[in-house]
């Protein structure tokens, strides 16, 4: 296995933006395991399948599709799906399914094999904990609800969806809830992570620190 930067923490609070930047400050490969998720849950509910499908169910059509995630594009069996799994619908469905031992199995030897060949710079929830234990560096991001709310507000904004900001804050609430309560790979700090809380720093200065940090 190649050299790995692992980043956790809950949705919202800067991952993939810090992990792009180091990974082009370092020449690494980036990999963003949430893209995934909601490509799988995207594949599953366009088949049919309900919050409460039976593993066997899952199991089944995920024996039969191939998820890559390739230059920052995210593709099921090859078509680009990179836009479609990011409405709040998808947000949703990637976090309940993500619950699920088929799902997580399935995209396990996925994420590892992208540090086969590659340095590799990775975000998630379980990429210190459960994928990359023995990553060279841990990272712990994390920041307010409120600074968070504001951030995915400011994202949705760019992209021209309507947002209601009582109804982000509670689904980001009920997201980290789930996010963090599941009996498998729960979102938590590593116990050897560098925990970083981005609320009310800048990316810059983020990247400053941590880039400190890497480098040590
Ligand atoms: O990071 P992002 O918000 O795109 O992730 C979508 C969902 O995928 C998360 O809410 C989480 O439930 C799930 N996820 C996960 N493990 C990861 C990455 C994402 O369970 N490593």
């Amino acid at each position: 296995m190649k050299k790995v930067i692992a980043i956790d923490g809950p949705s919202g609070a800067g991952k993939s933006t810090l992990a792009r930047l180091i990974a082009r400050e370092l020449g690494f490969d980036y990999l963003d395991t949430g893209a995934l998720y909601r490509a799988v849950a995207l594949h599953l509910t366009s088949h049919g399948l309900e919050e409460n499908a039976p593993d066997e169910e899952i199991e089944k059509l995920l024996r039969k599709v191939r998820v890559e995630f390739r230059s920052g594009r995210v593709l099921v069996n090859g078509t680009d799906v990179s836009e479609e799994i990011r409405t709040p619908e998808a947000s949703h469905y990637a976090s309940v399914f993500s619950a699920r031992q088929p799902v997580r199995q399935y995209l396990l030897g996925i994420q590892r094999d992208a540090a086969a060949h590659a340095d590799l710079v990775t975000e998630g929830r379980d990429m210190t904990t459960v994928v990359f234990p023995g990553a060279f560096r841990k990272i712990y991001l994390d920041a307010s609800v409120e600074e968070r709310c504001r951030r995915r507000e400011t994202e949705f904004m760019a992209r021209g969806v309507e947002v209601n900001m009582d109804r982000l804050r509670l689904e980001i609430i009920e997201r980290d809830a789930r996010d963090s309560g599941r009996g498998i790979a729960p979102l938590r700090k590593a116990g050897d992570a560098f925990l970083m809380d981005s609320t009310g720093l800048h990316i810059d200065e983020v990247f400053r620190q941590i880039m400190e940090f890497i480098r040590e």
